[in-house]
């Protein structure tokens, strides 16, 4: 099963010739989900060679332009395009009313409909979910509404063992009950244990992304034993005041929230563009977190890679 995470842009606030504002897609099991969607993002996706059609769900963080201002431009490609299928779009409850009144005035007609839904501002919940892949999002604490996603693939099937498979001749009714956990009685009397035939149930894997915030409990709670995270960290400990005072992160903090929440790994992103060398934003998350890396933009991330063996 495949879930990777492709960092589009992982700097803050305005494009620069380094980095582009925020944005990255997910492929979780050929189903595609895009996580903000800043200026340049289709650009960004055509390099990864994303189809816009195949995004099926956009999960918006909150409303300021670093976040959202590619997303009018993307949906008017994906009408020009061609697409015919509904979108999905998350996140807070005036990005409708913004969309909408953009589209209209500058006369996008649509030929495919947007689902809207709007998060909980007040809890952590689910936001949607569909078969083994569940998302969560939490408000977070940013100057306006913001919130943070969490990703989790469930898998609820058994994968038969291969020599088995082979060996035993499977009927599909049999294949069916050993992949759920159930034992079979074969009509020659003999036992098939969904233990021995089957390799134990994957634990799954979840991704966090944090969106612009302060450290906050509702992102400690998104988070827990989560396999990765992303993590803004916009600011070195030098400018935690003014972290604190535009509704950010220092490196520290994420780090400090990544080893609260026990996550397998952090990546650290949203980049202010002060810093030429962002060595000292790692070194600061590497004093809390060993596990910590920088994001690179146009990288892409197996989560596979970050689970425990
Ligand atoms: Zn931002
Ligand atoms: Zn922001």
């Amino acid at each position: 099963m495949r879930f990777d995470v492709a960092i589009l842009g992982c700097g803050a606030a305005t494009p620069t010739l380094r980095y582009q504002p925020t944005s990255q897609i997910l492929n979780i099991g050929e189903k595609w989900f895009l996580l903000d969607a800043g200026e340049g993002v289709q650009k960004s996706l055509r390099s990864h060679h994303v189809p816009f059609q195949k995004i099926e769900r956009v999960f918006i963080s909150h409303m300021h332009g670093d976040h959202v201002l590619g997303l009018p431009g993307l949906i008017g490609s994906m009408n020009l395009l061609g697409r015919k299928k509904p979108l999905g779009i998350h996140g807070p409850a005036n990005l409708e009313r913004w969309l909408m009144e953009g589209l209209r005035l500058t006369e996008t007609h649509l030929n495919f409909e947007i689902q809207f839904s709007a998060n909980n501002q007040d809890e952590l919940t689910p936001a949607w979910a569909e078969g083994e892949i569940e998302v969560l999002s939490a408000p977070v604490n940013h100057r306006i509404e913001a919130y943070a996603y969490r990703f989790n693939w469930s898998p609820r099937l058994l994968n038969l063992k291969k020599s088995s498979l082979e060996l035993l001749n499977l009927k599909r009714t049999e294949i069916i009950q050993l992949k759920k956990g159930h034992d079979v009685q074969r009509t020659d009397g003999s036992t098939l244990k969904a233990s021995e035939h089957c390799h134990p149930l994957n634990p799954g894997l979840s991704y966090v992304f944090s969106g612009d915030t302060t450290p906050c409990s509702m992102l400690n709670a998104l988070a827990l034993d989560a396999d990765l995270m992303y993590h803004e960290a916009t600011f070195a400990e030098a400018l935690s005041l003014r972290a604190k005072q535009t509704g950010h992160s220092t490196a520290k903090q994420a780090a400090t929230t990544a080893l609260d929440a026990n996550v397998g790994a952090l990546l650290i992103g949203h980049f202010s563009s002060r810093y030429r060398s962002l060595d000292g934003l790692l070194k600061e998350a590497r004093e809390t977190f060993d596990r910590v890396e920088l994001a690179e933009e146009g990288k892409c991330y197996p989560l596979q890679t970050f689970q425990p063996n």
